[in-house]
């Protein structure tokens, strides 16, 4: 029986010397990459292919046993042969214990190992009648899986309920999964084994929730096996950026515009804040640039005490200047003129 090797180090990217941390670095980070759950229909045969080969690779070397055993075989691949498995590769035989789970991604694939590995680790290589590549795998967890959702500041600000449209992947109803129908691929799903799953949310958003905090909605993640409860959906907060306010840590900046004349004498100006417009004074004498403190006006920080609003000033004309304005934009000139 002739095999074809594995590499599994660079299936999962690592040199020779990798230790067991980056192992699983490595593991956990392409597992995430190729969940067959996380790709589109036209790209979930490539990514079936690709997290089967990362699984097995993980599978050996993860286990120091495993992976000595795998080491030793080394030189004789390195010539370019391909492995010979024969009866006498049985003699230690293993199989997969059902520590799934710990990885967050095993057990949610119904793959099968590779020929090659069930030809040196044991458990039954096709046509033995041993199946012991099917280990017996328990009730898995979903996974928990991650999407975004964009809030205005005054959305994050007041909370509520925002609808939100979800598409993800279902374990397929007809085969349990499993891409089998009567010994033939399952027509409902293609043979994947997972249905494309739309659906539409109510998200309840925190009043005051805050940019990159994450709100969990129990449940909505990826389907469980074996019974097992769905995983959770974490939605990431992004704050959009505002037209008029720039939010910088708990406080939020506004600019306001004000005419020389405001600027001279101090006026009382309109200003936009979260809570609706408020009547804001103008001191005499303020200059462009100058910023005036509204106390507790800002966005909720910890224990919901507020930031303040900033309101900076922007000295700017009139862009209608009556003749009369201008007149008297006119006398102003020649008296600073004259004065001279
Ligand atoms: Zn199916």
């Amino acid at each position: 029986m002739s095999v074809k090797f594995q590499d599994y180090y660079e299936t999962l990217g690592l040199d020779r010397n990798a230790t067991d941390k980056e192992i699983k670095a490595a593991y956990r980070k392409l597992a995430r990459k190729w969940h067959p759950d996380l790709h589109p229909a036209a790209e979930k045969k490539e990514a079936e292919e690709k997290f089967k080969k990362i699984n097995e690779a993980y599978e050996v070397l993860k286990d120091p046993e495993k992976r000595e055993r795998y080491d030793r075989l080394g030189s004789r691949w390195k010539d370019g042969q391909n492995f010979q498995g024969g009866p006498d590769m049985g003699e230690a035989r293993y199989y997969s214990t059902g520590d799934f789970g710990t990885g967050g991604f095993e057990g949610s694939f119904e793959g099968g190992f590779s020929d090659f590995f069930s030809a040196f680790f044991g458990g039954g290589s096709p046509g033995t009648g041993r199946s012991g590549r099917t280990a017996q795998r328990g009730p898995v967890k979903g996974e928990d899986l991650e999407s975004e959702i964009k809030l205005t500041l005054e959305e994050a600000y007041r909370g509520g309920t925002r609808s939100i449209r979800l598409s993800s992947s279902a374990i397929c109803p007809e085969c349990s999964g499993t891409g089998t129908r009567e010994r033939s691929f399952c027509a409902r799903c293609g043979g994947t084994g997972t249905i494309p799953d739309e659906k539409t949310l109510d998200v309840k958003i925190p009043a005051g929730v805050k940019e990159g905090s994450r709100i969990r909605l129990k449940g909505q993640g990826g389907s469980g096996l074996g019974g097992a409860p769905k995983g959770d959906l974490f939605l990431k907060v992004r704050l959009q950026s505002h037209p008029v306010f720039r939010l910088k840590g708990d406080n939020i900046e506004i600019d306001a515009v004000i005419h020389p004349d405001q600027a001279v004498f101090g006026d009382k100006i309109p200003v936009q804040t979260l809570d609706g417009n408020v009547n804001v004074k103008v001191p005499p004498g303020s200059r462009h640039g100058n910023k005036l403190r509204l106390r507790d006006k800002g966005y909720p920080g910890k224990n919901s005490v507020r930031g303040d609003q900033l309101v900076r000033l922007v000295i700017d004309i009139p862009a209608d200047l009556s003749k009369d304005e201008k007149e008297l934009y006119k006398k102003l000139y020649e008296l600073r003129k004259g004065g001279k």
